[in-house]
């Protein structure tokens, strides 16, 4: 059983981050995490491009050092980026302030008041502090595609893309290496039926 919808029990603990935006506009927000890199990112930003849409891009900084050029032609096509720390960093591993530490330094690089943790965990002290003491807005999600999953096949993805998108919904794709083949299996197909249904697309 793999989640793609995120209980509203976890919505409740982190009343503040942002899970879903307008549940009266049809809209929805195509995010992708774990960029930037070169074998994975331009086809992402070729298939947006081809289809106009804007998206949302949550990199890790190491990757934004190594990739500095990649990173800047995701902000010259008009794409919106954010903070998803330095290197992958999973929040409830490590202490408040080597979190902040770690989120900070990926800031330097990024440069965006929007920041996701990576895997969702993140505790709620660093959430607050994230959000109080630094002005972070701290953007969850509504339906992550599971596309890392390597025992799921693209169809049975696409089939829970539809079953689970909803007005307003944040959507995850991942433009890493792990995730690849079945992102770009699914990516087109997803865009074409949102088209279908109605969709536009935002940013956050
Ligand atoms: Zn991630």
């Amino acid at each position: 059983m793999f989640k793609y919808r995120i209980p509203d029990i976890l919505r409740f603990v982190y009343p503040k981050a942002v899970w879903r935006c307008s549940s009266h506009e049809r809209c929805i927000y195509l995010t992708f995490d774990d960029g930037c890199v070169p074998e994975v990112t331009p086809k992402v930003l070729e298939i947006l491009e081809n289809e106009r849409i804007k998206a949302t891009f949550f990199c890790v900084g190491e990757n934004v050092e190594k990739y500095p050029l990649l990173f800047e032609e995701l902000r010259a096509r008009g794409h919106q980026v954010g903070n998803h720390t330095y290197n992958h960093l999973k929040g409830i591993k490590v202490s408040f302030d080597d979190y902040l530490a770690n989120v900070e330094k990926a800031d330097r690089l990024i440069g965006s008041p929007l920041f996701r943790p990576p895997y969702g965990r993140i505790t709620p002290v660093q959430m607050k502090a994230l959000r109080d003491r630094y002005g972070y807005k701290i953007i969850l999600w509504d339906l992550i595609t599971n596309d890392f999953n390597k025992n799921l096949s693209p169809s049975e993805i696409m089939r829970n893309i539809k079953r689970y998108t909803r007005n307003g919904s944040i959507v995850v794709f991942h433009d890493s290496v792990k995730a690849a083949k079945n992102m770009l299996a699914v990516l087109p197909e997803a865009i074409k039926w949102w088209k279908e249904e109605g969709y536009e697309f935002r940013t956050l």
